[in-house]
């Protein structure tokens, strides 16, 4: 017995958290099944715990319990207060601290080691790459979440030289990292924090508003390489694990949203993107050609359909329109007609935003469709009811090709009989480019929060 289990019971224990964790991803890949993924995962982090606390050289416990407290204190307030609409730069907050946390178990373990005189060619390899991956992730994260939270401008960093400037960062960084590890001195490390925290803020800033749910995905499977460097430096298998999971998957979704987004990888990380839809933010886009419609004729029409097909966007969750539209598709399927909803997989302002919120008000999973299987669908729509979505519905994706969203597939609300949009202003989307769907004839805006119109449209099919 090692301490009170023996390790062969601890590396039981640490599998067990593992396969927890692998299951949790596992139920993460439909909405059906998060809930219970999530349960998997928050067990396996308790297991996870549970091991390193019982880990015979854990001596420390006061260091252990205080880090907890203090996490706690930050943590639990964040995430009971931060509203949906905010979480893409919460996220990318917590990743910026996994960064931190990598870099600076490197710099201990370097302090540490070379104290004991026990530094060598492999601790100071691992040392270097948690590092280096560790402030690239924390200072490329602290500019996502300004860049989404509105504190620094989204406007992509268009200056021409960047890519040299970031060529000319990465040989540095390698040649120092190399240094290190022949030398193993501390102006070499000291010069690869640096570079790597300066390279974290040129790789994001020339990154444009419209690619950021790529860059939070990409910084997320940066964070979990940071984890797995950092399992190797403390020789925690368990945590080369975990990041290795984080790392793979993130790596897999910033794939998956680029193909959805019809942009090539490299593309996004090469910058530049929306350069010029920054500048046209919050541009009025035209009253004149746009015709408007009230909330009853909407309600009416909608009462009188067959198919209704409805879009949430990032307005239904600003306005928190997800109960609302609940008791509107439930007034619609009691009526007979036949609503869906269309997802667009960047609709919000996170991967699954919709999903969740329309989860949260028990719309039930069979009438939600993704992009691919709802599009063929739109044509034999008599109504498409768009609630606070704008990008995602904008035809210039598939006919301008100088539109900086040109490329990206989008739901063919503009196919349907009638389309209707829920919206507040004339003002562009987050992309901040016109939407030719809102001047088309067989489309009016409903101005108004989104909440107050869907109860509004309630109140019209109840009463009508
Ligand atoms: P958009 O941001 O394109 O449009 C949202 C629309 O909602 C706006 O036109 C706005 O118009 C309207 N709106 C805002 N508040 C309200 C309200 N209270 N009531 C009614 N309407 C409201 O959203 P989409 O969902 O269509 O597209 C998402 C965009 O965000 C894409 O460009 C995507 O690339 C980007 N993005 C996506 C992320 C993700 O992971 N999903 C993360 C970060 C960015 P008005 O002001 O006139 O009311």
């Amino acid at each position: 017995m090692d301490g009170i289990f023996s390790s062969d019971v601890m590396a039981l224990l640490g599998l067990l958290a593992a396969v927890l964790f692998v299951l949790g991803l596992k139920g993460l890949s439909h909405p059906s099944t998060a809930r219970r993924g999530n349960v998997f995962a928050m067990v396996g982090m308790a297991v996870a715990v549970g091991v390193v606390l019982l880990h015979p050289e854990m001596v420390a416990y006061g260091w252990v319990v205080a880090g907890l407290a203090i996490g706690a204190a930050v943590g639990i307030p964040l995430a009971l207060r931060t509203p949906l609409t905010m979480l893409p730069q919460l996220v990318a907050g917590f990743h910026s601290f996994i960064g931190l946390a990598a870099a600076l178990v490197a710099g201990g373990m370097f302090l540490r080691e070379d104290a004991l005189g026990s530094l060598d060619g492999r601790a100071a390899v691992e040392m270097v790459v948690g590092a280096a991956i560790g402030m690239v992730t924390f200072t490329g994260s602290v500019l996502a979440a300004g860049k989404l939270q509105g504190i620094v401008s989204g406007r992509p960093w268009a200056w021409k030289g960047r890519h040299v400037l970031n060529a000319c960062l990465v040989g540095a960084l390698v040649a120092c990292a190399v240094w290190f590890v022949l030398t193993l001195g501390w102006v070499p490390f000291v010069l690869v924090v640096l570079l790597a925290g300066v390279m974290g803020y040129t790789l994001v800033a020339p990154i444009g508003g419209a690619d950021m749910p790529v860059v939070v995905s990409m910084l997320n499977s940066y964070s979990g390489w940071a984890a797995a460097a950092t399992g190797f430096m403390l020789e925690q298998p368990l945590l080369v694990i975990v990041g290795a999971l984080v790392g793979a998957s993130g790596a897999i979704l910033s794939y998956i949203m680029c193909r959805a987004m019809h942009r090539s990888f490299i593309s996004v990380i090469l910058g530049g993107f929306g350069a010029e839809a920054g500048t046209q933010e919050h541009r009025d886009t035209g009253a004149g050609e746009v015709r408007q419609a009230g909330v009853e004729d909407a309600a009416f029409m909608m009462g009188e359909a067959e198919r209704v097909i409805i879009v949430p966007g990032y307005g239904m969750a600003v306005a928190q329109a997800q109960h609302a539209v609940k008791e509107l598709f439930n007034l619609l399927s009691g009526r007979g007609v036949e609503v869906v909803f269309a997802i667009h997989p960047v609709a919000g302002r996170m991967p699954g935003h919709m999903n969740v919120l329309l989860a949260e008000a028990d719309i039930p999973y069979d009438v939600v469709q993704e992009l691919e299987e709802v599009n063929p669908r739109f044509k034999e729509a008599d109504v498409v009811l768009v609630i606070g979505a704008n990008d995602v519905v904008n035809p210039a994706a598939q006919t301008a090709p100088g539109s900086p969203i040109y490329g990206m597939p989008v739901l063919e609300a503009w196919k349907a009989r009638q389309v209707y949009v829920v919206k507040r202003s004339h003002r562009p989307g987050y992309a901040g480019v016109d939407n030719p769907l809102f001047s088309m004839e067989n489309c009016a805006l409903v101005l108004g929060d989104a909440k107050a119109v869907v109860e509004g449209l309630v109140g019209g099919l109840k009463h009508g």
